[in-house]
């Protein structure tokens, strides 16, 4: 599993990131970053919760 953030749409809530520290991350401009590459199974769980609680649906997983 990867994630993705479109950053044209990211509003900087930081729900992601509270959600799944281990893999989202506010940048320098307040913008969310994916901090692993592959995604491992412990944190899949909490990657999909963020997903869901993105409210703009930046976020993408494949
Ligand atoms: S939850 Fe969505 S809008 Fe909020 S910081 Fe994360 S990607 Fe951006």
């Amino acid at each position: 599993m990867k994630a993705k953030v479109d950053r044209d749409i990211c509003i900087g809530c930081g729900a992601c990131e509270s959600n799944c520290p281990e893999v989202f991350e506010l940048d320098d401009e307040s913008i969310s970053i994916v901090i692993v590459n592959k995604i491992p199974e412990a944190l899949e769980v909490g990657t999909l919760d963020a997903e869901e609680g993105c409210p703009v649906n930046a976020i993408s997983i494949e």
